[in-house]
């Protein structure tokens, strides 16, 4: 399929080095102009198997800011491969507008149903799915997140051989499906070590599925309260680091990875490799959706984006 091959490779960009620690950030949210990062690596293997199959409709499942939902609509419209969305929350099909993200998704031609959080809960075991099966012919379900045994195979292409210089390997981590590909291509002297972006207690359970190695460790202590939660120091430090860098980070996934790293070494607290590469996996496109958030809670925006 032409829309996964105009992936490019992606770069590695060298931060100033901290404390003795050199900081090197793998650019995967420059990997495609549109669905950037780890979403469009997830989807890659999915869509070339659901093009093996004839007419599918490919279902799956998102809030109102996901990369995810994002990705799968865009990859549908270019496979002309129907989409459907199921978004968590009955309070947005009346406020479309105000989530940048929904409006893209829409605009792609997927199709969204909103359901209560109730709903949403039982989303694969309930009546949903099962109503929606009997009703579409050919109905590919994707995981929340995408995360399956598919999507794992196309982390594993995020590392390079050239990345093998590296001794310690830093990942975001959602519903755990990209750090299970670093960690099966990771080579047995580098380290992987996960930031949590909500608090999931499953996710540990979801990476040993995938992944038969030990040499990787979860961070749990910057998911900033939860998915999607936000603090001013978190957006001040984001700013900050963007006019350092200029490196845009996301809100829900690399800004508080990066804030977690930079915090543990100043506290003396790093206790890791000093060769770090940090996989910067996209999600950009949930800026403009979370200031529209900031603003009504008059904390500080981001500015950039
Ligand atoms: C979804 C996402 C993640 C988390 O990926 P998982 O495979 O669900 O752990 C990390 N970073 C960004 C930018 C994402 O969109």
């Amino acid at each position: 399929m032409t829309f996964f091959n105009t992936v490019k490779s992606s770069t590695n960009q060298s931060l100033d080095i901290l404390e003795g620690h050199r900081i090197t950030v793998k650019r995967e949210d420059l990997i495609h102009s549109v669905v950037s990062g780890n979403k469009f690596r997830k989807l890659k293997y999915n869509f070339e198997e659901y093009l093996l199959n004839d007419n599918p409709t490919v279902l799956s499942f998102g809030g109102a800011f996901s990369n995810h939902l994002a990705a799968t609509a865009y990859a549908g419209k270019i496979g002309n491969v129907p989409t459907l969305g199921i978004v968590r929350g009955e309070e947005w099909e009346n406020k479309v507008e105000q989530s940048s993200t929904l409006n893209f998704c829409q605009n792609q031609g997927m199709e969204l149903r909103f359901v209560s959080r109730a709903v949403y809960r039982e989303k694969e075991k309930g009546n949903l799915v099962k109503e929606l099966r009997s009703k579409t012919r050919n109905l590919f379900i994707l995981p929340e997140g995408g995360t399956n045994e598919l999507a794992v195979k196309g982390c594993e292409e995020i590392l390079t051989e050239a990345d093998q210089e590296f001794d310690t390997i830093c990942s975001c981590v959602g519903t755990g499906g990209t750090i299970a590909g670093l960690i099966n291509s990771a080579s047995s002297q580098q380290f992987v070590l996960g930031f949590n972006a909500l608090n999931n207690p499953e996710v540990s359970n979801t990476i040993l599925n995938f992944t038969q190695k030990e040499n990787w460790r979860l961070e749990s202590n910057y998911t900033f309260g939860g998915y999607a939660k936000v603090s001013a120091e978190l957006i001040v430090f984001m700013n900050n680091f963007y006019q350092q860098y200029q490196i845009p980070l996301d809100p829900i996934y690399t800004g508080k990875m990066l804030f977690g790293i930079f915090d543990l070494i100043k506290r003396k607290k790093w206790s890791w490799g000093k060769n770090i590469l940090v996989i910067h996996s996209g999600g950009l496109q949930g800026i403009r959706p979370m200031n529209l958030q900031l603003k009504k809670k008059r904390l500080p925006l981001l500015n950039y984006g």
